[in-house]
C-alpha cells in the first residue's frame, strides 16, 4: 500500500517491506503489523479523519510515557492530513504474550494517576471514539465534567436525535445539579480517558501497555468507573491499585455518574442498544 511506503519512508526507513498484514481489532481505523528489512511496526491508516486526530494519540501516548509509570508502545510519525487525505500513525509494534499480569495494571496505573495537574480538563479537543471531545482547561472539575463532557454528549445526542426528550430533559436537570454528586475539586490525575479492556495489552513478559488514549486530567474515579462499565477487569486490577492509591470515599456514590458519559457517548456513536442503561442511570439521579 502507497501510505505505508510513504509513511516509513518519512522516518527514513526505505528498506524492503517484507510483510504487512491487517490487525483486527479497532473500532475506528485500518491497522496494520509491517515488517521491514530493520523493524517491525504498528501503523493506523485512516481517509478523512481531521488533522488533529492522530496527534492527540500520539501526544496522549507521549505524555503516559513521559510519567515513567506504564509501558505505552514508542510513536515514531504521525500526520496531521489535510482535508480527506490518507494519514497514518506509526508506532512500535507490541509483541502480545500469554501472561496477564493485572496486578502491575492495576498498581502501574495508580502510580499514573499519581501525576496531577493544577487545571482539570485538557488544553486541546480530543476525540471519543470517533465523536469530538471539546476539552478546555477549568478551575473547577465539575464545571469541567458538566460542560465538556455530559454537554458535549447533550449536543452530539440532538444533532444525531438519539435523546427522547424525557432522556434530554433527565439530563438537563441532572446537568444543573451537577455539584450535589460529583466533588468541585478532586486531584487532577493524568487519565487515560477510554480505558476498557481493548485497550491495554500484555507484552511477552506480561508487562501491561497501553494504547489508544483519550487523555485529560480529572478525578481518577471516572477512569475506575469507567473499567467497571463492561463486567470489569479482574479483582487482581482493583486490588493491587488501592495498594498504590485508595479508591476516592465518593466512588461508589458518583461511578454511575461517571459511566453515565462513557453510555452517553456509546448511544451517540452505536444507537439505542445503550439507550436503556442510559435511562437507568438518569431515572436514578433525577426520579
Ligand atoms: P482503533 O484506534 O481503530 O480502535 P486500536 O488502537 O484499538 O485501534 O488498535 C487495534 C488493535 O490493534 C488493538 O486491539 C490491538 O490488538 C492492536 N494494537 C494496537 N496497538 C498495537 C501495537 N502498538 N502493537 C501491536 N498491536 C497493537
Amino acid at each position: 500500500m502507497e501510505i505505508i511506503k510513504k509513511t516509513l519512508s518519512r522516518i527514513g526507513d526505505d528498506s524492503e517491506v517484507q510483510k504487512q498484514t491487517a490487525v483486527s481489532g479497532g473500532d475506528i481505523n485500518q491497522a496494520f503489523y509491517v515488517q521491514t528489512q530493520s523493524q517491525e511496526y504498528f501503523m493506523k491508516t485512516n481517509a478523512g479523519v481531521p488533522s488533529h486526530f492522530f496527534q492527540v494519540e500520539a501526544e496522549g501516548l507521549q505524555a503516559i510515557q513521559q510519567t515513567g509509570t506504564i509501558r505505552v508502545p514508542e510513536v515514531y510519525h504521525y500526520d496531521q492530513p489535510e482535508d480527506g487525505e490518507s494519514a497514518a500513525l506509526l508506532m512500535e509494534w507490541i509483541h502480545s504474550g500469554s501472561m496477564n499480569d493485572h496486578a502491575s495494571l492495576g498498581s502501574q496505573l495508580a502510580h499514573m494517576h499519581s501525576h496531577t495537574n493544577a487545571s482539570y480538563g485538557y488544553g486541546t479537543p480530543t476525540f471519543v471514539g470517533q465523536l469530538d471531545q471539546p476539552n478546555t482547561w477549568a478551575p473547577s472539575w465539575v464545571d469541567y465534567y458538566r460542560t465538556c463532557r455530559l454537554g458535549a454528549q447533550l449536543d452530539i445526542g440532538i444533532s444525531k436525535n438519539r435523546l427522547t426528550s424525557k432522556r434530554r430533559s433527565r439530563l438537563e436537570a441532572l446537568m444543573n445539579k451537577l455539584d450535589q454528586y460529583l466533588p468541585a475539586h478532586p486531584k487532577a490525575s493524568l487519565l487515560h480517558g477510554d480505558l476498557w479492556a481493548g485497550n491495554y495489552m500484555m507484552d511477552e513478559q506480561g508487562r501491561p501497555v497501553l494504547i489508544d488514549p483519550s487523555i485529560l486530567y480529572g478525578d481518577h474515579a471516572f477512569e475506575l468507573a469507567f473499567t467497571e462499565v463492561f463486567g470489569g477487569f479482574p479483582s487482581d486490577f482493583y486490588e493491587h491499585y488501592q495498594e498504590v492509591l485508595p479508591l476516592p470515599v465518593h466512588y461508589e456514590e458518583t461511578k454511575a455518574l461517571y459511566q453515565l458519559f462513557y453510555l452517553l457517548a456509546h448511544l451517540n456513536m452505536f444507537g439505542e442498544s445503550y439507550g436503556p442503561p442510559v435511562d437507568r442511570i438518569l431515572k436514578h439521579y433525577t426520579g
